[in-house]
């Protein structure tokens, strides 16, 4: 029983450094081509996870709510954060 966990426990780590590796090597590709957006890479844009810069939250970016502010884009996790952020921020 106890050996089963263990083979289950090392399983997550492979495949989580799997994945690691993955987007190691995908990274650079994306540089080179620069703004060249097919699907996969949409979505992986999508799914990077943003810190808030109000409550130190890391959210989705896909479910991030993005301001502007001084020409910049900031990721909050919700509109609260986004208007203590401008508060706290003006131009
Ligand atoms: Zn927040």
């Amino acid at each position: 029983m106890y050996r089963l966990f263990l083979i289950i426990f090392l399983l997550i780590v492979l495949s989580f450094l799997l994945r690691q590796m993955f987007r190691g090597f995908r990274s650079p590709n994306r540089d080179i081509r620069g703004k060249s957006t097919d699907g996969a890479d949409r979505q992986e844009e999508l799914d990077e996870m943003i810190e808030d810069p109000v409550c130190h939250t890391f959210v989705p970016k896909r479910i991030a709510v993005i301001e502007e502010v001084g020409g910049r884009e900031y990721c909050f996790c919700s509109k609260e954060c986004a208007v203590t952020f401008q508060r706290e921020h003006p131009l």
